[in-house]
């Protein structure tokens, strides 16, 4: 199991980040400090997860024809992802995020999605080859829809594992909830999905249940610093995270998801590939950043020693 090939397709973006005292008012100019220009966007960030805790990744994705997106790609090489299907399309510029953090520590996002609307239906079929030669396939809804349909059926008609992070919340097509095996939502994205409040244990079982109705077999929904929950045959139950001294959850969900993967594929049962995957997110909330905060194999493995 160990030669098991992860393939994850979806979103990139170069976070522009600026602290400020307050959010400017319409008209107001404003001196930010600490600008940065980090990696981001919820495909790259799963990608590096699951590169970073040791699985062998193929990533499916777009960047613009620009400087950025090629140091981004490169990075995801240095990783030690398979960057062949990172396509450098000409009509888009690399996606952004422009993130304000204030110093009362509320964020304000505007996205580009840029080069990351052209991961349409048309270019991954384009890569079907790779989504069927490899086992399992692990999205996120940051790119177009079509294009994250065309890739669950094709997962799917080959028998792989289709798993999705329904993030961020939309409304989802039944079509597309029948192809899956696994959905990861945090306990809003359930809520938008199910029309179901998840509040406590009974009412994520109904949530759940609304899951597995549409043909998902394994449902988990992130608590954040409260765990996890499981819905998988006769399971169903909460399952405890780790306590630890929160600095920054960016990219929690992420890290999540990418170990995830990375520990079913090495042939770990579900509620083992939940511990490593917790620890691992537990790990990346201590730190600052998005990809920046994302643990290695070896620190996840030392973090549960
Ligand atoms: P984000 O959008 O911030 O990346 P998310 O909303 O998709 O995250 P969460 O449910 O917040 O996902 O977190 C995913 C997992 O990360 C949780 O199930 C938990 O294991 C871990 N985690 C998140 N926040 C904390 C925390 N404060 N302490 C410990 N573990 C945490």
């Amino acid at each position: 199991m160990h030669n098991s090939t992860l393939t994850i397709l979806g979103s990139i973006n170069a976070d522009h980040l600026i602290q400020v005292s307050h959010f400017p008012q319409p008209g107001e100019t404003l001196s930010g400090r600490n600008y940065q220009v980090v990696y981001g966007g919820k495909g790259a960030n799963q990608a590096v997860a699951a590169a970073r805790l040791g699985a062998k990744v193929n990533f499916i994705a777009c960047v613009g024809n620009d400087d950025i997106g090629r140091e981004m790609k490169k990075s995801f090489a240095q990783e030690g992802m398979n960057t062949a299907a990172i396509s450098e399309v000409t009509q888009a510029r690399t996606g952004i995020a422009m993130i304000q953090v204030a110093d009362s520590g509320e964020n304000s996002i505007v996205i580009s999605a840029g080069a990351n609307a052209y991961l349409n239906a048309d270019r991954v079929q384009s890569f079907a080859h790779i989504i069927e030669q490899s086992d399992a396939l692990l999205m996120q809804l940051e790119t177009p829809l079509d294009g994250v349909l065309c890739a669950a059926k094709l997962a799917k008609q080959a028998g792989k594992q289709v798993v999705l992070n329904p993030a961020p919340a939309q409304p989802l097509p039944d079509e597309l909830l029948g192809q899956l095996t696994m959905i990861t939502p945090n306990e809003t994205e359930a809520e938008i999905l199910t029309g179901v409040k998840v509040v406590d244990y009974q009412s994520a079982v109904q949530s759940a249940q609304v899951f597995h109705q549409k043909g998902v077999e394994m449902v988990l929904i992130t608590l954040g610093a409260k765990g996890v929950f499981v819905s998988h045959q006769n399971q169903q139950e909460i399952v405890q995270g780790f306590v630890v001294q929160a600095t920054d959850t960016t990219a929690a969900g992420d890290t999540f998801n990418g170990a995830l993967m990375t520990a079913l594929l090495e042939g770990k049962s579900l509620n083992q590939a939940i511990h490593f995957a917790q620890a691992a997110a537990a790990i990346s909330v201590t730190r600052l950043g998005a990809q920046t905060s994302i643990p290695t194999r070896q620190e996840t493995l030392d973090f549960l020693a």
